[in-house]
C-alpha cells in the first residue's frame, strides 16, 4: 500500500482535500490525522472490519481499547447508555479539547472497540482539522494514536510515515500536535469519578468543575499483582524509544544534574552512546554529551509538548542510553512524568 499525504492548513482547512481522506474513512480504510493532542490513527467506529486494521497496522494488543472521536457533543447520547451528571459538566465545560471521557456504552458500539468492556472511552478533540475531519465522514471515529505499539506516539505526520509508511491509507499533515501527549482519561461511571491515564487536561482543572476525583495508583506507580490499573491499555510497555531510559528523580536539580553526569561518565566509560534529556535551565551543565532541552522547568506544557518528538530524535542520533531529568509530578507534571517512567521501564535512580 502507498500511504498517501494530504498537507493541509489548520488554519484555513481547504475542505476539498481533507473530504479524500473522510471518504475513505466512510469507505473503512485508516487513516492518521493531527489532534492537539498527538496523531491519531482512525477508522469507522461502527465498522468492526475498519477498527480491526487498525489493531493490526499498530501491532495493538486486542484487549487494548479505543478511544471513540466525535465532532459534536450531541453524538454522545448515541454512544452511551446514559451521560452522569458530571460527565455533562465537564463536556460542557473542558470539550472540545484533551480529555476522554468512560461511560456506559450503548448497543451501536462494537466489541471490538472497547474489547469486551461495558464501556466506551469519548473524546471530542479541539483541533479544527480532527473536528472537520470527523464532520465531513459524519461517523464516530475511533483512534488511538498512529504509532507501532509501545514506540513513543506521534506528534507530526513526518513521525506517522517512520512508523507506519506502507500501512495506512492516508495520513493528514497539518503541522506539530500542540499538546503533546494524549488525553487525559476520567472513568466517570464511578464516584468519585476515576483519572485513570493523567494528559492534556489536568486533575485541578477537572476538580475545579466536578469537586475531588482519586487517582488510579498505577500512574506513577509499578504495576503488580496488588496494583493492577483499571485501564487495560495502562499495563502495557508503553512510549519507549530503542534506547534504554534512566530517570532521575530528586528534588534538588543540582543533584539530578550531579547524579546524570556520575552516571553519563560510567555509561561513556562501558563504551556506549550517552544521551541527557536536559531542560532549558540545565542544558548547558551536560556538555561532552548528547543532550536535548525538553523545554523550560518553568513552563511545563513546553515539555510535554517535545517529549515524544524528542524520544525519537534521540533514537535517529543512535544514541544507547538516555539520561533523562524528571520534573514535578503535579498537573501537567504528573501526565509527563506518567509517560517518562513508562518509557524508561520504571527504571528510576534516586539523586
Ligand atoms: P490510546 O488510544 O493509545 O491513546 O489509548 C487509549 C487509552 O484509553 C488506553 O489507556 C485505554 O486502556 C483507555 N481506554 C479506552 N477505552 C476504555 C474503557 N472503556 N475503559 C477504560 N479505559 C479505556
Ligand atoms: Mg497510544
Amino acid at each position: 500500500m502507498n500511504t498517501r499525504v494530504i498537507k493541509l492548513d489548520p488554519l484555513n482547512i481547504d475542505i476539498q482535500k481533507l473530504s479524500v481522506a473522510a471518504e475513505a474513512l466512510k469507505l473503512g480504510k485508516i487513516v492518521a490525522f493531527p489532534t492537539e493532542t498527538v496523531y491519531g490513527l482512525g477508522a469507522n467506529a461502527l465498522n468492526s472490519a475498519a477498527v480491526e486494521q487498525i489493531f493490526k497496522a499498530k501491532g495493538r494488543p486486542s484487549d487494548n481499547p479505543l478511544i471513540v472521536h466525535i465532532a459534536d457533543k450531541d453524538k454522545v447520547k448515541e454512544l452511551t447508555e446514559s451521560i452522569p451528571e458530571k460527565a455533562a459538566v465537564l463536556m460542557d465545560k473542558l470539550w472540545p479539547g484533551p480529555l476522554t471521557l468512560v461511560m456506559k456504552k450503548s448497543s451501536v458500539i462494537p466489541q471490538i472497540i472497547t474489547a469486551g468492556l461495558e464501556t466506551v472511552a469519548v473524546r471530542m478533540p479541539e483541533h479544527p482539522v480532527a473536528r472537520e475531519l470527523i464532520r465531513l465522514a459524519g461517523i464516530p471515529v475511533a483512534a488511538p494514536s498512529a504509532n507501532v505499539s509501545g514506540k513513543p506516539s506521534t506528534t507530526t505526520a513526518q513521525h506517522v510515515l517512520d512508523d507506519l509508511d506502507g500501512k495506512i491509507e492516508m495520513v493528514v499533515d497539518a503541522g506539530s500536535s500542540r499538546v503533546g501527549l494524549e488525553s487525559t482519561v476520567l472513568d466517570v461511571t464511578v464516584e468519585p469519578p476515576v483519572l485513570l491515564r493523567p494528559g492534556g487536561v489536568t486533575p485541578g482543572q477537572i476538580e475545579k468543575y466536578i469537586g475531588p476525583i482519586d487517582i488510579d495508583k498505577t500512574i506513577l506507580g509499578k504495576i503488580n499483582s496488588e496494583n493492577i490499573p483499571k485501564s487495560p491499555g495502562m499495563k502495557y510497555t508503553h512510549y519507549s524509544p530503542k534506547a534504554h531510559v534512566v530517570i532521575v528523580k530528586g528534588e534538588d536539580l543540582k543533584k539530578q544534574t550531579e547524579k546524570i553526569l556520575e552516571l553519563a561518565d560510567s555509561n561513556k566509560k562501558e563504551g556506549k552512546k550517552v544521551g541527557v534529556c536536559a531542560t532549558l535551565q540545565t542544558q548547558e551543565a551536560y556538555r561532552g554529551y548528547e543532550t536535548i532541552s525538553v523545554g523550560d522547568r518553568n513552563k511545563p506544557e513546553t515539555i510535554a509538548a517535545s517529549l515524544f518528538s524528542i524520544l525519537r530524535e534521540f533514537d535517529d542520533r543512535g544514541v544507547d542510553i538516555i539520561l533523562a531529568e524528571s520534573v514535578d509530578d503535579h498537573e501537567v507534571g504528573l501526565a509527563i512524568m506518567n509517560r517518562m517512567v513508562k518509557a524508561a521501564g520504571y527504571d528510576i535512580v534516586y539523586a
